[in-house]
């Protein structure tokens, strides 16, 4: 069986104009030979709304009734789209995630698909219906209906695609692919044809928010080959695969930014072992993410200045967890609240020597002042004044010759 996994995000389906666009997209696939699995999202908004009114109701909503709640979303957009193709005149239904069943595993709003039942559906593509199944939602072991954690519709299509054993798996969404950088920061940003699924990573956990980042994972560990393209347009979007299908590779695949991040420096902290464990042990605890962490070697083997990064509306909260913290000392504490955390990612990188010479080659020849720099294999990051943000990605874009997409 030709089968296909199409998925639709939010705005794809966001009003009832859109899903007839939805309609009239998995029936070209079908008359292309296809048999296409539909995973859809909510509308776009309904799932914001369900989750502003469980806080409404109690600050303490107990989360396996969130997920009931929150995935509701899902049931009316996948009816819509099956009305619309009983309309056209094509054989459709709708499979909540528990009648699949998609079974998942893990804490209520953020379960895992762990097992997917194909008995059901696979017979209903025999026959040549039309299966439309929710996304973001599953049923544990306790038959609790589960989900996925925001965006999770993305790792449902691409569990479809690994369970169905699907030739490819589409995410449709509102822009037409993966750029090189946010279009909307740098004109010049070109959309990049194909990715691997470790630069995608990179992508989508530096802030592209493309896909749910967790979602590329699985179709990485699972060897799922993904295009995103868009439900407005008719274009060739971006193909996520892995490495070796990539020809050509370019040193540097994509540039991507953060927007709210503040840095913190402790100076004058003692220089013991376990010291860098307690100042972050209380963050820990308190949920707050740590991102670059960098420690300098103290020069006299006593004392040591140690800066990391956090998300500026974490600042407050994480000074007083510092502040109140008796199991640290330090002489001073300082805070850079507008800082923007600029990375180059690129699998080329590995093999080629010199990149991180070129990056800071051409963040200096613009003045730009480097305040923290990691690295890992794949990319390479730097901490920036916010103000210089611009400047810094147009400077990267053309010293790695991003505009320049075959
Ligand atoms: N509707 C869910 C959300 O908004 C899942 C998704 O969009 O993928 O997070
Ligand atoms: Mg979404």
């Amino acid at each position: 069986m030709k089968i296909i996994v199409l998925k639709f995000g939010g705005t794809s389906v966001g009003t009832i104009d859109r899903i007839k666009k939805v309609a009239n997209i998995v029936v070209s696939y079908k008359k292309k030979g296809f048999k296409p699995i539909i995973v859809s999202s909510a509308m776009s908004g309904t799932t914001n709304d369900l989750i502003k009114k469980s806080r409404q109701i109690s600050n303490n909503f107990v989360p396996s009734e969130y997920d009931v709640l929150v995935s509701s979303g899902e049931q009316i957009s996948c009816s819509l789209i099956a009305g619309r193709l009983n309309h056209l005149g094509y054989k459709s239904q709708s499979w909540m995630g528990w009648q699949v069943p998609i079974l998942t595993e893990g804490m209520y709003g953020f379960s895992r698909i762990i097992n997917i039942n194909k008995k059901k559906i696979i017979n209903y593509l025999k026959s040549g219906g039309i299966p439309i199944i929710t996304g973001f939602q599953g049923i544990n072991n306790k038959t609790r209906i589960t989900t996925l954690g925001r965006g999770g519709s993305d790792a449902s299509a691409i569990m479809c695609a690994k369970f169905f054993k699907a030739q490819k798996c589409i995410i449709y969404t509102d822009v037409d692919g993966v750029y090189t950088t946010d279009p909307n920061k740098l004109k010049e940003a070109k959309k990049i044809k194909i990715i691997s699924y470790e630069e995608m990573l990179e992508m989508a956990s530096l802030g592209a928010k493309v896909m749910q980042p967790t979602s590329i994972q699985d179709a990485r560990l699972n060897r799922i080959d993904i295009e995103v393209k868009s439900s407005f347009i008719k274009r060739e979007g971006t193909k996520i695969t892995k490495r070796k299908n990539i020809l050509g590779n370019k040193v540097i695949r994509g540039i991507s930014f953060t927007k709210n991040d503040a840095k913190i420096t402790l100076v004058g902290v003692k220089d013991k072992p376990g010291i860098a464990a307690s100042i972050f042990e209380p963050l820990s605890k308190n949920a707050i993410n740590v991102d670059m962490v960098v420690q300098n070697i103290s020069a006299d083997g006593k004392e040591t200045d140690l800066t990391f990064t956090i998300k500026s509306d974490e600042l407050l909260k994480t000074q007083r967890l510092i502040s109140k913290n008796r199991k640290i000392s330090f002489k001073e504490l300082i805070v850079h609240k507008d800082v923007s955390k600029v990375s180059i990612i690129g699998v080329g990188m590995i093999a080629t020597p010199g990149v991180t010479y070129r990056m800071f080659q051409a963040l200096a020849k613009h003045n730009i002042n480097i305040l923290v720099i990691s690295t890992s294999e794949i990319k390479i990051s730097v901490l920036i004044k916010k103000k210089n943000t611009a400047k810094a990605i147009s400077a990267l874009h053309k010293e790695f010759e991003l505009d320049k997409q075959k």
